[in-house]
């Protein structure tokens, strides 16, 4: 796969697949521009090449109409602050005034398309769409992980009509980051894996046993193992059609010699809200009417010992229901073990990301990914739609 960097830009429109899916609130303000500075990199290198950048992303899920909240206006305001140079908005991503638009451009500047996603053929990988896009350009430069396990028009089948593809430095960075962890890991490699159901995330469990020397379990999916494994769970998140997956994960491990932690406390209550009354108990006591929504601290300690000779951590998923403050303390603890740990530390998703930086250790963490789904697609092994069409430019896709 050839990096920008290997791609003569001087002069040439280069059509560069962001994603700028930024947060908004209520009344469609960025919340967080993290992803708009994580492309950073690649707009400059771009810029310094004396290229023309044309900025092309989906924002939200406009299901193929053009909708006001999702346009990406905000974020061209946005851009152009954090850059300091103007940005030349354009208002539909192919067609007329596109085409216009990027005829017009001089080196150095920079135009920002429509959300891609207010056409329905962007998801679709509508080959006459990715026709469109791809005539605005002469490299294609795909800086997208996050969407990368999609295969759209704009990260697959425009690769098919553009002689010139090439990875983003973020793309590149990410991979590579994701290589040192599942190719040839230096040793002990820990995962940790999170969040609310088993049934998320079945491939990536099955496939980190064949890989990891130890794995932890937190989060509502913990429940579904304790109770596969006898425990009664009370009304803690439990997928009852997920108990033998989670027996033959077990057996997989144990097979394998992984060392596989589940939680040995939890902190329970009777609704998940922040005023609720919470208690800790082991996992052999959770009381019927109660459900667990955190890792107890005895299951913290537990999983910092575990993570205590770690050389490589990967880590997805919360170890609790962590946006309420009285569930987020396994959360936050076990960032605390992962940002102390002599490992090489990579964490993915939005929420471990969110932990992360609530806990104000986003610093201590050796690399954190701009993806969820596609972060746990490196993991499985799987091959991402958008990289592999990054290494078979020219062919349509
Ligand atoms: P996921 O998207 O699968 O990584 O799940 C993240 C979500 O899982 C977060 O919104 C958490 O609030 C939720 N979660 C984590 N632990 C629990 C739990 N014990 N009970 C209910 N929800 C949980």
């Amino acid at each position: 796969m050839k990096s920008v960097r290997d791609v003569a830009i001087a002069g040439k429109r280069v059509f560069i697949r962001v994603d700028f899916n930024v947060p908004l609130d209520d009344q469609g303000h960025i919340t967080d521009d993290t992803r708009i500075k994580a492309h950073f990199p690649t707009i400059r290198y771009v810029l310094d090449q004396k290229g023309k950048v044309i900025l092309a992303s989906h924002l939200g899920r406009p299901k193929g109409k053009r909708v006001e909240k999702y346009s990406l206006k905000p974020v061209s305001r946005r851009l152009s602050e954090l850059l300091g140079r103007p940005i030349i908005f354009v208002d539909d991503c192919v067609g007329p005034e596109a085409e216009k638009a990027v005829a017009a451009m001089k080196e150095g500047e920079i135009v920002l398309l429509e959300n891609l996603r207010f056409h329905a053929e962007e998801e679709k990988n509508d080959k006459g769409f990715a026709r469109e896009l791809a005539r605005l350009c002469d490299v294609y430069v795909d800086d997208a992980f996050a969407v990368a396990h999609r295969g759209h028009a704009s990260n697959a089948g425009i690769t098919g009509y553009v002689s010139e593809c090439a990875a983003g430095l973020l793309l590149s960075r990410e991979l590579d980051y994701l290589k040192k962890a599942t190719e040839d890991p230096v040793r002990p490699l820990v995962a940790i894996i999170g969040g609310a159901k088993v049934s998320d995330k079945i491939g990536v469990l099955e496939k980190l046993t064949e890989k990891v020397d130890t794995l932890i379990i937190g989060g509502g999916m913990a429940f579904t193992f304790l109770r596969a494994l006898g425990h009664e769970v009370g009304k803690s998140l439990c997928e009852q059609d997920m108990l033998d997956v989670a027996r033959s994960i077990m057996a997989k491990a144990g097979e394998r010699h992984v060392r596989l932690y589940l939680p040995v406390d939890c902190v329970v209550a009777q609704q998940a809200s922040v005023d609720a009354v919470t208690k800790c108990v082991t996992v052999q006591e959770i009381p019927k009417e109660w459900m667990a929504l955190d890792i107890g601290p005895a299951s913290t300690t537990l999983f910092g010992e575990a993570l205590a000779d770690a050389r490589t951590i990967v880590w997805n998923g919360p170890m609790g229901m962590f946006e309420l403050a009285p569930f987020s303390r396994g959360t936050f603890g076990l960032v605390t073990f992962v940002a102390s740990a002599h490992a090489l530390s990579i964490v993915g998703g939005g929420d471990t990301d969110t932990a992360v930086h609530q806990a104000g250790e986003a610093a201590r963490i050796s690399y954190i990914s701009t993806g969820g789904g596609a972060f746990l697609e490196v993991l499985e092994g799987k091959t991402m739609p958008a990289v592999e069409a990054l290494e078979t430019c020219g062919g349509e896709r």
